[in-house]
């Protein structure tokens, strides 16, 4: 692992059986409060979207915000925010997806994203994939074209590579499925 990346992977803080058992969670609260490995991510990040033409970059409801914001400053590029449902005053699109128990919901305001777009969709982290997988379908669906998908974090475990197949994925760090 280079320097970088040691930098941003020692940056994060772990705790394993939380929320629940059998999880580590990954807390980017630490990576973020820490100056020079918040910058060195988005650097990497905002290097990945350039490199895919990204016209736009799509951040997702809550931690996604934190990391597409900064790239989309850096880029000059505009940030579209895809929201828990409930909280968009403007007329939008919802896709539901299936969470361990239950369903959970983002949408995109009907006016953001359209054809010509290219957008790199931003998370902290990626698990199953569900999460991104609704967002593409939200801006497909809108008519833009999905240009990449990236993260600080992938779990590829969790099965996310075949969620989003044929979606191009980056994310900084990966990480192999814990022993708890
Ligand atoms: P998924 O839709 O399964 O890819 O889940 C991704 C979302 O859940 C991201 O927004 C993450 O913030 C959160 N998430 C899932 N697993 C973890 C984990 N082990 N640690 C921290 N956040 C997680």
């Amino acid at each position: 692992m280079d320097t970088t990346l040691q930098l941003i992977d020692r940056a994060i803080y772990t705790r394993p059986n939380f929320p629940k058992k059998g999880i580590l969670f990954y807390d980017i609260s630490s990576l973020t409060a820490n100056a020079k490995a918040f910058a060195a991510a988005i650097d990497l990040l905002a290097e990945y979207a350039k490199s895919r033409n990204a016209t736009a970059i799509g951040g997702i409801d809550a931690r996604g915000f934190i990391f597409g914001s900064a790239i989309a400053y850096r880029l000059g590029l505009p940030l579209y925010l895809l929201r828990k449902p409930g909280k968009l005053a403007r007329e939008s699109y919802q896709e539901n997806y299936t969470l361990e128990y239950g369903t959970d919901g983002i949408c995109l305001p009907r006016d953001d994203a359209k054809k010509g777009d290219r957008v790199v969709v931003v998370d902290d982290l990626i698990a199953t994939g569900g999460t991104l997988q609704a967002a593409c379908r939200l801006f497909e669906s809108n008519g833009a074209q999905v240009a990449g998908l990236a993260a600080v974090i992938g779990l590829p475990y969790a099965g996310y590579e075949q969620k989003l197949k044929g979606h191009d994925i980056h994310c900084l760090l990966t990480y192999e499925a814990p022993n708890l």
